[in-house]
């Protein structure tokens, strides 16, 4: 992942694509590539697809952002209020890496909106027999930089005088964790595209034929419906 190898983005080093995006693992892991033509049809203004958007535009790649309904609108899983951002995730490095690069490009991105998007609360997790979802994190979160704090019932007690631990075996405390203003979070991702030059196009996409795993064309409503739908790549906006 940390390799400055040519990658599968073509002309950008793996190294430099991953370190612009906490969703570049997703990107990497379905296989997309450079396309010969540099325009790239994002398909979803959610918390993946902004992001996506905003990063394959700032590695100077020509980019549409397409969503049928808006960025973060409500019958995205990213709609809503607020989503919660934890690093704890039972041991699985790459989660808390991408974790703790999220943090990074939020509060970057924060700095560039004037905006806060990122509450920090903390979370504290509570584990009643089996403690390893939690004791398993505890390396790769240190491993890039997170803390977390272990604590006895009785210790957990003393801090939090107002809550019972008397069932709990161990408690955990991860002080970076907090929420995030998921809708507006992605329509400023979205604002942003726009603003640093990429297109935004309010439109429903269906995906045309496939081959494998790779879909070979696909055409917005307003094609389908003029008739253009013939199989072939159509350019979006
Ligand atoms: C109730 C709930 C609570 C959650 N809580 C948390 C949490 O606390 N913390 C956390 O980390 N994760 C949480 N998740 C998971 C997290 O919200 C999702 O993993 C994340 O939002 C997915 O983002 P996405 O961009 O992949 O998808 P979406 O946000 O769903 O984005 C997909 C976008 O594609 C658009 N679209 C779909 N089809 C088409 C089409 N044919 N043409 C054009 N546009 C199209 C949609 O309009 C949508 O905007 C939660 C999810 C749910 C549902």
């Amino acid at each position: 992942m940390e390799s400055d190898q040519p990658s599968a983005t073509g002309n950008l080093t793996r190294r430099k694509f991953v370190a612009s995006a906490a969703v570049a693992p997703f990107v990497l892991r379905f296989g997309l590539r450079r396309p010969a033509a540099d325009h790239v049809v994002v398909v979803g203004a959610g918390a993946f697809g902004g992001w996506t958007a905003l990063t394959l535009l700032r590695a100077g790649m020509r980019v549409t952002l397409v969503d049928a309904w808006g960025a973060g609108n409500s019958r995205a899983s990213s709609g809503g209020e607020t989503r919660v951002i934890r690093t704890v995730y039972n041991g699985n490095a790459l989660y808390s890496q991408m974790a703790a690069r999220a943090f990074t490009l939020w509060r970057e991105a924060e700095q560039h909106w004037k905006r806060q998007v990122l509450f920090r609360t903390g979370a504290l997790w509570m584990c009643e027999t089996d403690d390893s979802y939690g004791r398993r994190s505890i390396q790769p979160m240190k491993a890039v930089g997170l803390s977390v704090e272990e604590m006895t019932p009785s210790e957990a007690g003393r801090r939090y005088p107002q809550m019972g631990f008397h069932d709990v075996r161990t408690a955990f405390f991860e002080p970076e964790a907090g929420y995030l203003t998921a809708r507006v979070a992605c329509e400023l991702v979205r604002e942003t595209v726009v603003r640093e030059g990429g297109t935004y196009q309010q439109a429903s996409v269906r995906p045309g034929a496939g081959a494998g795993r790779r879909v070979r064309s696909s055409a917005t409503a307003r094609e389908i419906s003029s008739g253009r739908e013939d199989g072939r790549d159509h350019r979006i906006g």
